[in-house]
This record gives structure tokens, sequence and C-alpha cells, in this order.
């Protein structure tokens, strides 16, 4: 049996600069706090945990502090609210937004200061997502958020997005590239000249996409590595599986099942943008000593 990791997995740009930032940080002190998981993958967050950081899943049940701790916005951003709640707190913070996010937030506030006051913002990603909730808070909660075609189709019939009026469309970075272009199809058809689509998903994010789906296809069995909590990794898994039926998603090692493998077949072992190589390794490494 033949085993190799795609080139192309591991943390994108966004996730390495925050997780370096953490571990150059408590390199010198002995605590840091993030607000959500600094990456969406269970056994990288415990390694960091072993270091100093702590999550928090919301700044609400925090008490104000005397003594000035340090809290990380991790690569997905927040909203404005976040900012100030927590230097209400008393947190100093330390910003490890992905610039790329950080130019579609200010495209939002920009686009909003546009349409002002009959326009609509439309963001097309996972409702409760932390990055949409930060994109959604640069305009005090006044964008409607589509998670597919189908809802996009039940907001038009409810009235919620009226297609008499203009619009500027954004997706949160880690969607899939060819759903955001059928659903920009269908809704530039419904409102033709009212609609400005921003191209927000990541560039990194859609190469991915590409280079995935040729590993994908060149492999007899995909073991996909991800944390169950990442929408990107939900998504990538997704395209995984509908060009490879014999795709598997795991977490770890221990939900490897030895039966998925025939003793000729060459396995592609990938992940997510939130995936640590170091976890891809290991994970073809248990699979190589099970034959
Ligand atoms: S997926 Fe792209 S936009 Fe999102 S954090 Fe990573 S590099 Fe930044």
């Amino acid at each position: 049996m033949k085993v190799e990791i795609d080139p192309n997995s591991g943390f994108c740009g966004g996730v390495i600069r925050a997780i370096g930032g953490a571990e150059k940080f408590l390199s010198e002190r002995s605590r840091l706090y993030s607000l959500g998981a600094i990456v969406h993958n269970e056994a990288e967050l415990s390694r960091l945990q072993a270091k100093g950081l702590i999550t928090l899943e919301s700044l609400d049940g925090v008490g104000s502090v005397t003594a000035t701790p340090t809290l990380l916005i991790r690569a997905h951003g927040e909203p404005p609210s976040t900012y100030r709640l927590a230097r209400e707190k008393g947190f100093e913070v330390i910003d490890f937004t992905c610039p790329v996010v950080l130019s579609i937030q200010k495209s939002i506030r920009e686009a909003w200061e546009r349409l002002r006051p009959d326009g609509q913002i439309i963001i097309f990603g996972k409702i409760g997502h932390a990055e949409v909730l930060g994109l959604v808070g640069q305009v005090d909660g006044r964008a409607v958020v589509v998670e597919n075609l189908p809802q996009l189709r039940e907001k038009i019939a409810s009235g919620e997005i009226d297609v008499c009026r203009p619009a500027e469309i954004f997706s949160q970075t880690t969607k899939s590239p060819v759903e955001y272009e059928a659903l920009c199809a269908f809704l530039s058809e419904k409102m033709p000249g009212r609609l400005s689509v921003h191209n927000t998903i990541c560039r990194q994010v859609a190469s991915r996409h590409r280079e995935l789906a040729d590993f994908a296809r060149g492999h007899d069995v995909i073991v996909f590595v991800s944390g169950k909590a990442s929408s990107n990794g939900r998504v990538l898994f997704d395209l995984c599986k509908s060009l490879n039926i014999r795709s598997y998603q795991v977490g770890g090692c221990s939900e490897i099942d030895p039966f998925w493998f025939r003793s000729d077949d060459n396995v592609g072992v990938c992940g997510a943008t939130s995936t640590p190589k170091w976890l891809l390794e290991q994970v073809a490494t248990h699979i190589k000593n099970l034959h």
C-alpha cells in the first residue's frame, strides 16, 4: 500500500500567523486568552493549551479584571462590539485577524456607506460562524446571511431580500467557489444591474479546491483529517467525497478503520486549512503501519 500526503494541505497563511503570534507571546508570558478556538483542530488546540493558551467561549461571563490579561483575536476576526467589550473587561487585545478578512470587513463598511439607505448587504456564509458574525458586525447586524441556494430562494420569497433594491454580495472566505458562482448567477438574473458581486473567497482556499479535486481523483482512498467544527473541513471533505466515494473524514489516528484499505491501495492523506502538518504525518505513518 502506498500512502501519500497532499503537499498542499496544512494551515493557511492566516492560521499560521495567528498560531505563530500566540506561540511567540507564550514564549515570554505564561498565559494568553483566545476568544474562540484559535484553530478548529482539537489536537493542535491541546498542544497550544499545554503552552498556556486558554480558550474562552465568550466574554459575556467574564467579569472585569484588575490585572491586564491579554486576549488574542483569531484569524476569523470579530465585530467592533467585541473589541469594545474586551477593553471594558480589562483585556489588552492582540489582533491576529487575517489580513484577507480585515480587507473584506473594510469593503463591507464601504459598501454599506455607498448603499445606504436603500441598499442591502448579502453575505454567503454559514449562519453563526465566527467570521460571518465579524462581517455582519461591520454594519451593526444589517446584513442578510444566506447559506445556500434554497435559502436564498426562501429569503427572496419572504421579502427578506428585495430584488428591486440594489445589493452587494460578499462570501465567507472558506466557502465553495463553485457554489458562490452559482448563487451569484441566480441572484444577478433576479436583479439585473442591481447586484455587485465581490470575489471574497480566499485565494488559498480557491486554489485548494482545484488541487484537492485532482488529489481526490488521483488516489484509491482518501483520508481527510480535520476537526469536526471546521467549516472549511466540511466543505473540502464534501468535495473529496463527491469525487472519490472511498473518502473518509477523521479527527486523528484513533478513528481510522483498517477495513477501509486493501493492500494494493494508493492512499491519499489530506486535510483542511486548520489541519496541522504534524497530524497529517502522524495519520500517514499510522496507515502505513496497518499492513
Ligand atoms: S482561509 Fe484565507 S482568509 Fe481565511 S484565515 Fe486562512 S488565509 Fe485568511
